[in-house]
């Protein structure tokens, strides 16, 4: 690690995405000199534009499933490299099962070459379709290996053994965050997922489709309180997995009708078939980041939507 008097370097995998951006944002901000890495799978480069010509922001252009050659000290990495959206890894399954694998064992390799601590972004998709609500992180989760979402469930899962290998072989120091949905700015409008979709749907006053009968439950996180956890989790002490998350679970179904109620939209719901293995219910138990981490979500939803409709507005 680098004396006191230096700054930090990070180095942030999947710099150019959505949560990878915004980690590099306020990693700047706290002081950080950042290298970025991004192939633009699903990244873009309108979400680093702003850091263009910003002496403590390096950007390099890279698969990180190929090795990660850099000169110079390294502090951190944080891997956020990953497809993470359910079309996102239907259309690429085996870029998913690559950057979880052999993108994790590359990011591990440079932590470990630069003795600099390491943190992966891992899922609340471990839990798979669970069975215990809400999930704790004692929860071993149920999970179809060989389902669409399996590609990304399980490359996550072998991210976690990865880190944990590394952490008891190499002595690695390592950090687990389990992400559940997060929202916010910066979303690709067309990932498919939940935000991006209804809130387009409705600012087009197009039918918002809710997928099965809209019974499911997720529990939406607004991207900077997510962004702090994480922070304070790798400056934490601690290197055994962390769900960071915002507990307040809802149904789809009523999502929905939030959605086209805070964009004043005169669009009507529509029901699509549910895709399969999509999870039932979903919702962080959260204990140990209060504990541990003292962190708890702040952003409510109707705030942080807010914020995510005037972005979206701009992008439709
Ligand atoms: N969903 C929906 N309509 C859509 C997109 C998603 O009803 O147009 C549902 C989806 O079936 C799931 C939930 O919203 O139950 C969240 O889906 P998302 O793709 O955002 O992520 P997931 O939490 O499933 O990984």
């Amino acid at each position: 690690m680098s004396s006191k008097s230096k700054p930090p370097t990070s180095v942030v995998t999947g710099a150019a995405g959505f949560l990878g951006s915004h980690l590099t944002d306020l990693l700047v901000a706290r002081g950080h000199k950042v290298i970025g890495i991004d192939n633009f799978v699903t990244g873009s480069v309108d979400n680093i534009a702003h850091l263009g010509g910003n002496p403590n922001f390096k950007f390099i252009q890279q698969d990180v499933t190929e090795f990660i050659f850099l000169e110079g000290p390294v502090d951190y990495v944080w891997h956020f490299a990953s497809p993470a959206s359910p079309i996102d890894y239907l259309e690429l399954p085996i870029q998913t099962l690559k950057v979880g694998s052999l993108g994790t064992h590359k990011a591990l390799g440079l932590a470990k070459e630069k003795k600099a601590r390491f943190l992966i972004a891992s899922t609340s998709e471990i839990y798979g379709d669970p069975l215990i609500h809400p999930q704790p992180e004692e929860y071993w989760g149920n999970v179809n290996t060989i389902g669409p979402r399996g590609c990304y469930d399980e490359a996550k899962r072998f991210a976690e053994a990865l880190t944990m290998a590394y952490r008891r072989e190499h002595k690695v120091q390592t950090r687990i965050v389990r992400i559940f949905n997060t929202y916010g700015p910066r979303m690709r409008i067309n990932d498919g997922r939940v935000v991006p979709a209804f809130i387009s749907q409705a600012l087009k006053n197009k039918p918002v489709t809710v997928f099965g009968q809209g019974t499911q439950t997720r529990s939406f996180c607004y991207v900077s309180d997510l962004i702090e956890g994480i922070y304070r989790l790798m400056m934490s002490k601690y290197d055994l997995p962390v769900n960071i998350g915002n507990p307040t679970e809802m149904t789809m179904r009523q999502f929905a009708g939030q959605i086209i109620h805070a964009t004043h939209s005169k669009s009507k719901i529509i029901f699509k078939p549910l895709p399969q293995d999509d999870p039932k219910q979903r919702k962080p138990d959260i204990t140990k980041a209060k504990k541990i981490l003292k962190w708890e979500p702040k952003v409510k939803l109707a705030d942080g939507l807010k914020d995510t409709i005037a972005y979206f507005r701009t992008k439709v």
